[in-house]
């Protein structure tokens, strides 16, 4: 994370969290907040409900990072023990806070409700602690000072938790300056070799970070940049992007948050062309992916699912014995999918797609995976064949992935405005 003075560490405490009953939303809310206001967190941490482990965490927190936030544990109930863990951390006593006990009194008597001892302690603050009004409940949150680290204490239910936050903490947080973040999408290799292209622009401790995501297939180079104001993030961050894509060139199909079919379907726009498919393996995921883009209608004309081999000639003209010579997962037989498509259709493009999606069906010579991708345009048909590893879903989602892609590289290498490169 950015290399910021400000740091936070964020304590997330219950028994439901450590033993799994619960998935710990409020940590990450609490980063994704604090990181836009230029807050980096170091780290996150679980403890259960247990005092001692609670002052071990904060003393250990506040000696890491100025800012600590914990969520949970302030309740009424004998497991709520954050304000005693806080209580050891500071080595303070917990006294009353007479303002809160009598704000705790009166919620319970606009409600007409008994208030129990127990709701009273939630009164019980460290000496030298300031409590945090609760718009939503009962239990105030807490303010302290630790050594060089403020610390505060929020309630456990995440409604209340962003409530407290938002109203009470953030207005009290310094300006830390900005953050900045663009995402590079890149199709095509896998993450090692994305890597070892920007591998000095990945070295720890550096601003921006840059660091990869991987999801079927698709490599997300992410960079974020700290600065002292919002331009100069944008700048950095700017910088560095443009950096990620001139070495990374045409492996690069988009950025932020457009996606491979929105590409693409600029680039056909742009171009005033269109594009018809006929798919076998990935049966009408490929349909799906394009029409998933608002406005398709002006580029795609259309699809055919063609799994069956008689569907293959009948639908889209593959000639049988085309078929009985090479396979129906063949290089030839990819190619007049794509050709079958653009003609039926009346398309400027054609995608023919056909392979082995598994977990059956596989042969030494054409193993699962393998996937015969055909392109055809107006200069003819290219055929590009993959193995993709993965399961059934995943190799049928790259396959799609790998046709649109192939179709951009088609688009780029035919001079048409809008394909990135
Ligand atoms: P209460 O007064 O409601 O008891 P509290 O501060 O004691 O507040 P906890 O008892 O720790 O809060 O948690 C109450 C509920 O809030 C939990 O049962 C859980 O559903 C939810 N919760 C607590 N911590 C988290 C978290 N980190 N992420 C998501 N949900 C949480």
């Amino acid at each position: 994370m950015p290399n910021l003075s400000m740091q936070a560490v964020i304590i997330a405490v219950g028994d439901e969290l450590t033993d799994g009953a619960t998935v710990d939303t409020n940590s990450g809310y609490l980063s994704a907040r604090l990181v836009e206001c230029g807050i980096a967190t170091r780290r996150h941490v679980t403890v259960g409900d247990d005092a001692a482990a609670i002052a071990e965490a904060i003393g250990g927190a506040a000696g890491q990072a100025r800012l600590v936030i914990v969520t949970g544990g302030l309740g009424p109930t004998a497991d709520d023990l954050t304000r005693q863990g806080l209580a050891a951390a500071m080595g303070a006593a917990l006294v009353e806070d007479p303002r809160q006990a009598e704000r705790i009194a009166a919620f319970f008597a606009a409600r007409g409700r008994e208030m129990k001892p127990s709701n009273r302690a939630q009164a019980l603050l460290p000496a030298g602690a300031q409590a945090i009004d609760n718009d939503c409940g009962t239990a105030p949150g807490i303010a302290a000072r630790l050594g060089e680290a403020e610390v505060f204490v929020l309630p456990g239910p995440p409604q209340e938790m962003r409530e407290m936050f938002e109203t009470k903490v953030l207005p009290r947080l310094p300006a830390a300056g900005a953050i900045a973040k663009r995402i590079v999408h890149t199709f095509g290799v896998g993450e090692s070799d994305v890597g070892e292209a920007i591998a000095d622009l990945m070295g720890r401790g550096r601003n921006p970070t840059v660091g990869t995501t991987v999801s079927a297939g698709v490599i997300s180079v992410r960079i974020t940049a700290a600065g002292p104001t919002k331009q100069a993030a944008e700048a950095a961050a700017d910088e560095t992007a443009a950096e990620v894509r001139r070495r990374l060139g045409e492996l690069v199909f988009a950025g932020d948050d457009q996606t491979m079919p929105q590409v693409v379907g600029e680039a056909l726009q742009a171009a005033g062309e269109t594009l018809a498919a006929a798919e076998s393996c990935t049966g009408g995921m490929l349909g799906e992916m394009i029409t998933e883009v608002p406005g398709a209608s002006e580029y795609f004309l259309g699809g055919v699912v063609a799994y069956a081999n008689q569907a293959k000639t009948e639908l889209v003209g593959v000639p049988a014995d085309l078929i009985a010579a090479h396979g129906a997962v063949s290089e030839p037989v990819a190619e007049a999918l794509a050709e079958g498509a653009r003609r039926r259709f009346g398309a400027d493009w054609g995608l023919g797609v056909t392979g082995i999606a598994g977990p059956a069906g596989g042969s030494a010579e054409k193993p699962v995976g393998l996937v015969y991708i055909a392109v055809a345009g107006r200069g003819g048909a290219a055929v590009h064949r993959h193995v993709f590893p993965g399961d059934r879903e995943v190799i049928r989602r790259r396959a799609a992935l790998a046709a649109l892609n192939h179709l951009r590289l088609a688009l780029v290498a035919a001079g048409e405005p809008g394909a990135e490169g």
